[in-house]
């Protein structure tokens, strides 16, 4: 199975990783975990490339292949082979988030994303998505608190907006596969929500 994790800045996607990893490998299976952009050493230098070069310099459609080049990547090297020989892959984020940043936020809109997602995963989609929604207010502050600013100072509020909606309408237009989660509450209360959507969506 293959399981992504969303959601905007500061929203905790780091410690819900761990304790959806530990949640897994606590019923004995076998668990990849990955994230995205990265993933591997060459998708990991597209990484960079995305994360240094400010929006003035890449243009939207650049930052969107290159998330997709990455993607290509990541695939056919990490996600693939693991769930082919039957392990469970732990994702931060995948293509989700970029129907919310490169969609939605930056405003492509989503006929592109839909066509590359198409040619470069085909059928592939995650099986559940975890998304920890969160007013971006709270989660810039949060992630201020931890000196993570780098993203954050390069976009306004109303792009971090932009995204929350452009994820909130991908689980409206998904929602077998979307496990929606408050992630306003403190850390206990949303593991409790995903432990309860674990269970409840993949019966384990
Ligand atoms: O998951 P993490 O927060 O480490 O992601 C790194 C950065 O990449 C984030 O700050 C996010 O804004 C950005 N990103 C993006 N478009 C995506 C995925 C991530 O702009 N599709």
């Amino acid at each position: 199975k293959f399981i992504t994790i969303e959601g905007g800045e500061g929203v905790g996607k780091s410690s819900n990783h761990r304790f959806i990893a530990e949640f897994l490998s606590a019923q004995g299976l076998e668990v990849i975990e990955t994230r995205e952009p990265g993933g591997t050493p060459l998708a990991e230098e597209i990484r960079e490339l995305l994360l240094t070069k400010r929006s003035e310099v890449m243009s939207p459609t650049a930052e969107l292949l290159l998330m997709f080049a990455a993607r290509a990547q990541h695939l056919e090297q990490v996600i693939k082979p693991a769930l082919q020989r039957g392990a469970w892959v732990l994702c931060d984020r995948f293509t989700d988030a970029t129907y919310a940043y490169q969609g939605v936020a930056r405003g492509l809109g989503t006929d592109f994303i839909i066509e590359l997602e198409q040619s470069v995963q085909g059928s592939l989609r995650p099986d559940l998505v975890v998304l920890l929604d969160l007013d971006p207010r709270i989660g810039m502050a949060r992630a201020q608190n931890r000196g993570e600013t780098d993203r954050i100072e390069q976009e306004n509020i109303e792009f971090f907006d932009r995204v929350r909606s452009g994820y909130l309408a991908r689980a409206a237009a998904n929602p077998e596969r979307f496990l929606i989660v408050d992630a306003s509450v403190e850390l206990e209360g949303v593991q409790e929500q995903i432990a309860s959507g674990l269970t409840k969506v993949l019966g384990c």
